[in-house]
């Protein structure tokens, strides 16, 4: 393995999911549902093989669901893009953000983050041979949140872009448009590329609306926007994703995904198409049923003695664990299973400076209630 990359390892995903298999325990570590999504769009993709969408797509994804992503970009934002020159099909929004760093920052280049992060940014960023400046989301008032100061300390004159992920994996912070008007103002005084991970932007709870930040004044042109199917439609093996950006950042993102991947399963792509054009009503229920699943959980680890952080969207919950008298989540997270028969992520690791995330671990909400109620039941017993 190359040097830079040598920190890395597996993924605390796979590690924990290993250890929830090995072990029997309940898995609200990785971040899966344990139901499928709606029927007539995974009847879509049979349909798809069945009529001989087998052979390779064009490389920058099917028609069909070049179009319905910009459809539903312009019906639910307002934002309009060409379906032919920007919009681009990528393996998961996974590849969408590999792709793009590996295309628009140089050996050297810094990227601005907000910690904790999705893992895969701190990977792909060392990847590039760039270097990522994180700032930490701090516990305000009951949300994560910066503090603009530092916000604008870690800008300098190397930074080439910033990684925006709204909905927030592991806080469930949706970033408000003060936030983002914040972030847009120095990313047009800097002339930084804003890249957007909005996975989850229709898991959000109790009406706070996702804002996308290519919708504020100026964004737009230096924004490259990112989600996949994944989330939205309960189908994380499905790894279909898209990016919606200027048609010459997308042209910089594609001489890179070609030689990563070429293209995407053609069958994925035309059900994904399906769902954004047809299941959104579905994806609506998908929302209030996890709103009570949010809740139903939250009580539960705050009855089991964890202080949990509310989250507007995401399927995810943050919790302190000292008040159970533990301080390490990376210690806790590895004996939950022996201790609890349960697995859960340590947040530290996506933290570089652990100082600020020792004492967080995630749980998943996007479990059957009686999944939840055994694994708080479980939980009861750790204190
Ligand atoms: N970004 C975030 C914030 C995530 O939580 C995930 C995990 N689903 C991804 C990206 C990856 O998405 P995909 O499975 O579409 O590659
Ligand atoms: N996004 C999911 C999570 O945060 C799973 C990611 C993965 O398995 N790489 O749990």
């Amino acid at each position: 393995l190359i040097a830079r990359m040598r920190e890395f390892g597996t993924t605390v995903f796979a590690e924990m999911t290993a250890l929830a298999v090995r072990t029997g325990s309940i898995n609200l570590g990785q971040g899966f549902p344990d139901t499928d999504g709606p029927a007539a769009m995974l009847e879509a993709a049979v349909a798809a093989i069945r009529s001989g969408a087998n052979q390779y797509p064009p490389g920058h994804g099917v028609p069909v669901l070049r179009e319905a992503v910009a459809e539903h970009r312009e019906k639910h934002y307002g934002l309009v893009y060409d379906p032919d020159h920007e919009v681009y099909v990528t393996v998961g929004a996974t590849e969408a953000i590999s792709a793009t760093l590996l295309a628009l920052v140089e050996r050297g280049d810094e990227v601005v983050l907000f910690e904790p992060y999705y893992d895969s940014y701190a990977a792909v960023i060392t990847l590039a041979g760039a270097v990522r400046r994180a700032v930490p989301l701090r516990l305000t008032d009951g949300r994560f949140t910066f503090d603009p100061d530092e916000l604008r300390a870690a800008i300098g004159p190397r930074t080439r872009a910033i990684i925006v992920n709204s909905p927030h994996n592991p806080t469930g912070t949706i970033f408000n448009r003060d936030e983002l008007s914040l972030i847009a103002d120095l990313c047009l005084r800097h002339d930084l590329i804003a890249v957007t991970d909005e996975v989850y932007e229709h898991l959000t709870f109790d009406g706070v609306e996702h804002i996308p930040l290519a919708t504020l004044p100026g964004m737009r042109d230096r924004t490259v926007m990112i989600s996949s199917a994944g989330k939205t439609f309960s189908v994380t093996g499905w790894k279909t994703g898209w990016i919606c950006a200027p048609a010459p950042l997308v042209a910089a993102v594609r001489t890179v995904k070609q030689f990563l991947t070429f293209t995407m399963g053609a069958p994925w792509q035309l059900a994904a198409a399906y769902g954004l054009r047809h299941e959104l009503a579905w994806v609506t229920t998908l929302r209030d049923s996890l709103a009570a699943k949010r809740d139903r959980l939250i009580t539960g680890l705050t009855q089991a003695g964890f202080e949990v952080v509310r989250p507007s969207g995401t399927y995810f919950v943050q919790t302190d664990i000292r008040p159970l008298g533990f301080t390490d989540g990376l210690d806790l997270a590895r004996t939950l299973p022996s201790l609890a028969g349960v697995v859960a992520i340590p947040t530290q690791v996506f933290y570089d400076n652990p100082a600020y995330g020792k004492h967080y671990v995630r749980f998943a909400f996007c479990k059957k209630d009686e999944v939840i109620d055994e694994a708080v039941r479980r939980l009861a017993g750790l204190e």
